[in-house]
């Protein structure tokens, strides 16, 4: 026997294994709403103008390819630690936070993930029930111990707020919580302002370790409004972690943009951090790459890009918000026993339809992708499929 001759086929990943019986399907009418992409109405991953304006510029510059430093490009360091604490925050100005650049949301959970290993190895890990299906493995795989902190609410469709109290009531000081932002994944369904100050005072005065993980900003209600939670966070004092990515928001999923920051309690307590953070990444791939660095620091520095962003953003926004109100009022229409309406509170790119597993799969004979969980991604849906699916989940009610 070889060396390989035994190992076994890993389990096929979900949510994958759902794009690939969509591409067999041979219905030139099937439609996938088990996708984590934004679509835009015409059923295309958008490339901003932005991002083609940016890279019109970078173009220009025919910039030699060398290698960025350990921690990325610097500008776009300081503009991501700015979109995500605020230019004017306190833990920028007293040079408290770093921010390394990180091949997308998911690198910079892993550099965060295996920084902790190294500080706070004993640590426990806590995400929510259900969270996205990632952060179990990945923290699992830096050597963590995870646990579920009580979340969704299947009859409400909303947060069991109580329950998650009380999870993180129980959990021993120095636990890390990993927590949404916004834009939860897979529920759609987000804490109010009110319930993250509660939230934000029991891991502060519990001694909990905060991992905000923010994929989605400026798809709930607006960049500086989605980051606003990070803020009241860093101004609790105490650590803090935050993971960002830019993959949804510049819908520059394949160039891996994102970036991981913490907050430190004094500027010399942050230096040291940084090195740390800069031997994790050293010892994992050495340097980020460069273009989706350099296109997002053009487009944050550059005022009318920036601006050209922001409105392309609250584009992708509105439209998510409009495919919400239609799939209430046309299921409304079309399956009146059955009340929708918690769909048009859930946010972001996601909802819980309530769809059973069954009923998914009756979709599926339809030629209608969904997740097992009942998870549809709001963001397939447009003008011209939406119709089809309200029929089709009419049908399996
Ligand atoms: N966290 C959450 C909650 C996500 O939904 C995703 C991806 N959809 C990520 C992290 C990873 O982001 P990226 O694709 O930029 O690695």
């Amino acid at each position: 026997a070889s060396l390989f001759s035994a190992i076994e086929m890993a389990p096929r990943d979900p949510i994958l294994g759902i794009t690939e019986a969509f591409n067999a399907d041979q219905n030139p009418a099937k439609i996938n709403l088990g996708v984590g992409v934004y679509y835009d109405d015409n059923g295309k991953v958008p490339l901003l103008a932005c991002v083609r304006k940016a890279e019109a510029i970078l173009i220009e510059q025919a910039a030699p390819r060398t290698y960025l430093p350990i921690e990325g490009l610097a500008a776009y360091d300081k503009a991501v630690q700015e979109l995500v604490f605020g230019a004017d925050s306190a833990v920028i100005q007293e040079r408290r936070a770093v921010t390394v650049q990180a091949i997308g949301g998911t690198g910079a959970l892993k550099i965060g993930a295996d920084f902790l290993q190294r500080f706070a190895p004993g640590a426990q890990v806590y995400i929510s029930d259900p969270s996205w299906e990632n952060h179990r493995a990945l923290f699992e795989n830096a050597g963590f111990v995870v646990n579920n902190y009580t979340y969704y609410d299947a009859v409400t469709h909303g947060v069991n707020f109580d329950g998650m109290l009380a999870s993180l009531n129980a959990m021993p000081a120095g636990s890390i919580v990993v927590l949404h932002a916004c834009c939860h994944n897979p529920t759609g369904a987000d804490l109010s302002v009110a319930q993250w100050d509660q939230i934000i005072s029991v891991v502060t005065s519990r001694g909990l370790v905060p991992f905000l993980d923010m994929a989605y900003q400026g798809f709930a209600n607006g960049i500086a409004e989605d980051g606003a939670v990070v803020r009241r966070f860093a101004d609790a004092g105490g650590p803090l972690l935050v993971s960002n990515s830019f993959s949804k928001s510049f819908s520059l999923y394949g160039e891996r943009v994102g970036a991981l920051s913490v907050v430190a309690a004094s500027a010399d307590e942050a230096a040291r951090l940084l090195s740390q953070l800069k031997r994790v990444v050293r010892t994992n791939y050495s340097n980020p790459p460069v273009h989706g660095g350099k296109v997002v620091a053009t487009v944050l520095a550059t005022p009318e890009l920036r601006q050209l962003w922001e409105e392309e953003l609250a584009g992708m926004r509105v439209r998510i918000r409009e495919m919400r109100n239609a799939f209430v009022e046309k299921l409304k229409a079309k399956a009146p026993g059955h009340d929708f309406e918690f769909v048009r509170q859930q946010i972001g790119m996601f909802s819980y339809s309530g769809l059973t597993k069954e009923q998914v799969a009756s979709l599926r004979e339809q030629s209608i992708y969904a997740v097992d969980t009942g998870r549809i991604c709001v963001a397939a849906l447009n003008s011209r499929n939406i119709d089809i699916v309200i029929d089709a989940i009419a049908k399996v009610l």
